[in-house]
Order: C-alpha cells, then sequence, then structure tokens
C-alpha cells in the first residue's frame, strides 16, 4: 500500500470518482439504447424480424416461442460491451445488439427480448438449468466449455490484458506480475491463465470485473486481468486514473452460447451472424457500441459452426 500523506483527502477522492462512475452509468434509454455519451438511438441500427421464422428442431426455440419472449444472459457491468442502466433498468453495449440481432433473426420482435444479468462463473449452469436461451456476454469459446454447452460464432476476437493506475510504473505485461496482487473474475479463463501461467502472480478473484476495478482504484489490488475489450471500456471511463498496459496474451474468441446438443439454435444463430457481418449490421452494431472505446472495427473472425454434438 503505498503512502498517502492525507488518506482521509485520498479516500474522499476515490469515493467521489466511484460516485461519477455511478452516474456516469445513469441516464440511458430504452432496451438496446446507447451507451453513455454514445450515437443517438437513431444511429442504432435495426434489426429486421424474420418473418415466418419457425425452429421445429430447437428445443430451445420451441420452449421460448410457447412463453412468448426470450430470455437472455448477458453482462450488467462491462462498459460498451453489457451495461445495465441502474436508473432506468435498460441495457446497452455491443453484446446487447448482438443479442437484439439474433433474437430478431430468430423471429423475436424487439419488445419479446428479456435480459438476464449472470456472473462469468455461472454461464454453464445457467445454460444448462434452462434460466436462459443463449448468452452473450464476452463468452470465450474453447473446448473445455464445449462439454458442457454449444457455441455460435464466434463473433468477435478479444485478448487478455492488464488494466493498471496510471501511477503504476512497474507492471507492462504478465511477466511483472510475480509477488503483485492481480484481480479477475471467477470462472473466467483470464484467471485461469494467470493461475495457470503465472503462478507466482497473487490472484484474487471476484464474481465481476467492475469489483476488481473498485479494488484497483483503492489500491487493494495492483492489477485487473481479462480480455483487452473489457479493461479499455473501464480505462476509457477514467482515463486519468487507469490505464491498459502491454501487448494482449491470448486469444479469447467470443461466442454465443446456447444448451449443448441444440445444434438447430446454433446453427441458427451462425446464419444470423454470418448474415449481419455480410450485409454490413455488424459493423454498424460494433460502430455505435464498442467502436467508441477507440478501436477501428475489426473483421470479425471466421464462424467455427463446429459439428452436431
Ligand atoms: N472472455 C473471458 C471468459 O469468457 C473473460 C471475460 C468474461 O469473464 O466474461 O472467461
Amino acid at each position: 500500500m503505498p503512502y498517502f500523506p492525507l488518506p482521509h483527502l485520498r479516500r474522499a477522492l476515490v469515493a467521489l470518482l466511484l460516485t461519477a462512475l455511478a452516474l456516469a452509468a445513469v441516464g440511458c434509454g430504452r432496451e438496446g439504447s446507447p451507451p453513455v455519451k454514445g450515437p443517438k438511438g437513431s444511429e442504432l441500427p435495426t434489426y429486421p424480424v424474420a418473418k415466418n421464422f419457425t425452429l421445429p428442431a430447437s428445443p430451445t426455440w420451441v420452449r421460448a416461442k410457447r412463453r412468448g419472449h426470450l430470455v437472455v444472459g448477458v453482462k450488467e457491468d462491462q462498459p460498451y460491451l453489457g451495461e445495465k442502466d441502474p436508473a432506468s433498468g435498460r441495457y446497452s453495449g455491443f453484446d446487447i445488439e448482438i443479442a437484439r440481432m439474433v433474437s430478431a433473426g430468430l423471429g423475436f420482435p424487439p419488445g419479446t427480448l428479456q435480459f438476464k444479468t449472470i456472473a462469468s462463473a455461472n454461464r454453464e449452469t445457467a445454460l444448462q438449468n434452462g434460466q436462459i436461451d443463449y448468452y452473450v456476454g464476452t463468452y470465450t469459446i474453447n473446448d473445455k466449455r464445449k462439454k458442457l454447452v454449444g457455441f455460435a460464432g464466434p463473433y468477435y476476437m478479444a485478448g487478455q490484458s492488464l488494466l493498471v493506475r496510471t501511477d503504476e510504473d512497474d507492471i507492462h505485461g504478465p511477466q511483472d506480475l510475480a509477488g503483485k496482487r492481480v484481480c479477475s473474475a471467477a470462472g473466467s479463463t483470464p484467471a485461469q491463465r494467470i493461475q495457470a501461467e503465472y503462478p507466482r502472480a497473487d490472484l484474487v478473484t471476484y464474481d465481476t470485473y467492475s469489483v476488481c476495478v473498485d479494488n484497483l482504484l483503492t489500491y487493494q489490488v495492483d492489477a485487473v486481468t481479462t480480455d483487452d475489450a473489457i479493461l479499455l471500456g473501464y480505462a476509457a471511463k477514467v482515463s486519468d486514473e487507469l490505464k491498459v498496459v502491454g501487448k494482449p496474451f491470448s486469444h479469447e474468441p467470443y461466442g454465443i452460447g446456447v444448451p449443448r446438443g441444440d445444434n438447430a439454435l446454433r446453427y441458427a444463430i451462425d446464419d444470423v451472424l454470418a448474415a449481419a457481418e455480410k450485409n454490413g449490421t455488424w459493423k454498424k452494431a460494433y460502430d455505435a457500441t464498442l467502436g467508441l472505446s477507440g478501436v477501428p472495427a475489426p473483421k470479425p473472425p471466421p464462424i467455427d459452426r463446429y459439428p452436431a454434438s
């Protein structure tokens, strides 16, 4: 813990900063509305609802149709990706746009899409026990997870990175983490990678990355690690306090999680993504959300469409 001549002042400053962060999150519009500082609602793409669409081979789709709405698992504290406005309860961000795009492609009009916040560690069980129909929230596709759930996509490629305070000079990459307190989300691939490949780092895990960021701002940890796309959003909110350092040190292909075995749903979502990437809708969604963090739209990674399992 660094020494501060006026600890009460420092604490007051941090408290003020956190309040400002909370306030910054307030003020969004309806479901799928743009993030704070984002473009006007009219600049977000609209997704034409597929007409007369049916998917009888998908038990998940059939159940949702009977219910009358889709339930989609997302994140609520990841700026530009999946963020919930605490005042209105409405969600915005790139993952939210992907979720809306997919629901329209599956024949569900905007009013029939319900979001449910699910933390990284709970995604597989939420899909397995039918709490959600699909999941869009910075969800890395990998073989271990494919044994538990199915993945459409990928629709974006991220990479693990590090977030530190602007006054930090010692940490430039994962090789500098020995003896440092590093925070990540439980059940995430970045937490697993630190444990496996950088065992000399002192890893601390919480349910969400926003708790890690609070701990970083109050000098309780030295770094936060997760995907660059997520960290850039936190850094953008308090750029005088936080910075992303080094180069990404992993590949994190983002997929849409579906119940394992529902191959019909998985392929239908792959089709929606492929069409949106081809006709420019994907880029519009990116530019209006994640693109605001300063990174121009990349070419999306090829869709995997792996054999039925
Ligand atoms: N993409 C990584 C993962 O799926 C980190 C982000 C997250 O926890 O959602 O574990």
